[in-house]
């Protein structure tokens, strides 16, 4: 809905006539961004997520050996051989992506304690990219050794699997792990509402689209250009995947009066491309409608 975008239009008119207008524009900033609610906490248990991405991530590899069988000639497969490998290769990529968003999830519901160790967080955390590795890597090795496929077979094929082994381990990656002390330090800590965007990765604290929150005089602009935006508890920003804090939120949190320990809590990391361009907007300027 491009009219819910009025953040974005409205810095660009606004700039210049600033001084003109100054009781129409921030009545139009004020028009609220639209708000999502997210399902509620599924209450803790992981077993279910965590066996059906077992289930999946197996599928995964039956669809790689019936690739691996078909070319070491172990069956003949009833339709084209390129096709063949192009269908099970998708199939297994599919599966695995399917298996890895599942495990994140549980992840993030449950995460593991830092006290195992950092390798075994790692590898708990990672088992997606890990996983996505058996799911391909023995079948493109096969495909490079194989001298009896035709040559273009061969390298259609090839490039296909890893095309999806670099697709998968992408999907499958946890780029921000959380570990169940940063949950719970981040549970203790933020009581109030967080907010995130359909496509971040992190959860922010202030937001001043919020119609609830008191007048404030800054918030964090990575989120207040976004059409629409979640808003929740950060158990529920955990769970759907934001396990972290955004930088700029974090850097700022003392302003905004929330006393935050960050050595304790999950935070994005720090990237210079991150440092916001956007001007801050003073909304104590708009007139109380
Ligand atoms: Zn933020």
């Amino acid at each position: 809905m491009a009219e819910k975008i009025v953040r974005n239009t409205d810095k660009k008119d606004t700039a210049p006539k600033k001084a003109v207008e100054p009781e129409k524009q921030p009545a139009a900033k004020k028009k609220p961004q639209t708000v999502i609610t997210p399902n509620k906490p599924t209450g803790g248990s992981t077993i279910g997520l965590r066996i059906g991405a077992v289930v999946l991530w197996l599928l995964a590899i039956v669809c790689e050996v019936f690739a691996i069988m078909a070319l070491l000639e172990y069956f003949y497969p009833p339709i084209n051989m390129t096709l063949f490998l192009i269908i099970a290769i998708v199939l297994d990529m599919v599966f695995a992506i399917l298996a890895a968003q599942l495990w994140k999830k549980a992840n993030h519901i449950k995460p593991m304690s830092e006290k195992r160790g950092k390798f075994l967080f790692y590898l708990w955390n990672e088992l997606g990219v890990i996983m996505a590795c058996i799911c391909f890597i023995p079948l493109i090795v096969l495909l490079l050794k194989n001298d009896k496929l035709d040559k273009k077979t061969k390298l259609i094929a090839t490039i296909v699997a890893v095309v999806a082994l670099l697709i998968t381990g992408v999907a499958s990656a946890d780029f921000n792990p959380i570990s169940a002390e940063q949950k719970e330090e981040a549970e203790h800590q933020i009581t109030g509402n967080v907010y995130w965007t359909q496509f971040g990765h992190k959860y922010h604290l202030k937001w001043n689209g919020d119609p609830d929150a008191e007048q404030v005089e800054v918030d964090c602009p990575h989120i207040r250009n976004s059409n629409s935006v979640y808003k929740g508890t950060v158990t529920e920003a955990i769970e759907s995947g934001r396990t972290a804090i955004c930088s700029y939120c974090a850097a700022h949190a003392a302003d905004w009066g929330i006393d935050l320990d960050l050595a304790a809590l999950n935070v994005e990391d720090r990237d210079a491309s991150e440092t916001p361009d956007v001007p801050v907007i003073n909304t104590t300027a708009a007139p109380a409608n």
